[in-house]
């Protein structure tokens, strides 16, 4: 399978050839990539990240007017990019923006499974449906979406896919509210890690990203505003995360420069899982 054939070798990288410089590994030109819960935040971010590095960009969310207004920020930038609307926690929504990406431009190169919702009540007081909407969201349409673009993956024998987990993943952030998030997104982390092992050696790479606190609309409900004073508190780097403190690893991850990388969590945080 070509993926695996794909490595630079030593030589290559240190006798001079323009191919070879770092930053040219680093670019997207010609590949097609997706980010779900592209409308707003982080996918936000992501999106215009890879679109930067020369991805083609399906913008994928629940809310399309929101993607839609994510694709034209890109286009004029000159990105190609495509709206798309689609629930990811639905089945038949995940297999039809599979299918249209690879309809419209051939294949998928990068998948960023990016969309996540945190309902935040106490453990005593979590309700089933909030248990359910938070898994089926966060970790059962991950899962479908690992599964719907790594097939077309595997079928190229490359690809790299990317899923969005969080610091909560590893550590219980305090004053902890939000079991069911925590659970899930420590199986985004287990998940990632189970498939980066076993496609890699078809060709696709599989590795997740865990922001800590990040300044998004997300964490700007009135359920949560309280607690972003006590999270600041807890956070070595002193400050929350911007949206552009995540833009680099995207890339990185979506790039050939990371192709010896799969199953691992880069943990992005300011520090914070670390006190
Ligand atoms: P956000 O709420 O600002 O944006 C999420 C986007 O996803 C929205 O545009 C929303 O419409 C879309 N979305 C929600 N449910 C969807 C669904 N079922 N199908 C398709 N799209 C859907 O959130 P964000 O802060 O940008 O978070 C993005 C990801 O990062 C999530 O997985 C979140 O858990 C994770 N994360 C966020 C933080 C943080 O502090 N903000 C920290 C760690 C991890």
């Amino acid at each position: 399978s070509g993926g695996m054939q794909k490595g630079i070798s030593n030589d290559a990288v240190f006798s001079g050839y323009n191919r070879c410089c770092i930053l040219d590994r680093l670019r997207l030109d010609g590949k097609v990539a997706y980010v779900t819960g592209g409308g707003q935040g982080i996918g936000r971010a992501f999106s215009h990240a890879l679109g930067e590095a020369g991805a083609k960009i399906a913008v994928i969310d629940i809310a399309l007017e929101k993607a839609k207004t994510v694709a034209l920020e890109l286009e004029l930038k000159g990105i190609k990019s495509v709206a798309m609307a689609a629930d990811v926690s639905k089945e038949e929504d995940v297999q039809r923006i599979v299918d249209n990406i690879v309809a419209n431009w051939g294949r998928i190169d990068i998948a960023c499974n990016n969309a996540g919702i945190n309902m935040n009540s106490a453990s005593e007081d979590t309700t089933l449906e909030e248990w359910d909407r938070t898994f089926n969201v966060n970790l059962r349409g991950l899962f479908m979406c690992c599964q719907a673009a790594g097939r077309v993956m595997l079928s190229q024998g490359y690809g790299k896919i990317i899923n969005t987990a969080s610091m909560a993943s590893l550590i219980v952030p305090h004053p902890q509210k939000q079991l069911a998030y925590n659970t899930s997104k420590a199986g985004v982390v287990k998940l990632t890690q189970t498939l980066g092992t076993e496609w890699i050696d078809r060709g696709v790479r599989v590795n997740c990203i865990s922001p800590g606190i990040v300044d998004t609309p997300l964490i700007h409900t009135d359920a949560l505003k309280p607690l972003v004073q006590c999270w600041m508190n807890d956070i070595p780097a002193g400050r929350l995360a911007q949206v552009t403190d995540l833009q680099a690893a995207v890339v990185f991850l979506a790039s050939e420069a990371s192709d010896y990388m799969t199953g691992h969590n880069l943990v992005i945080e300011g520090g914070q899982s670390l006190w």
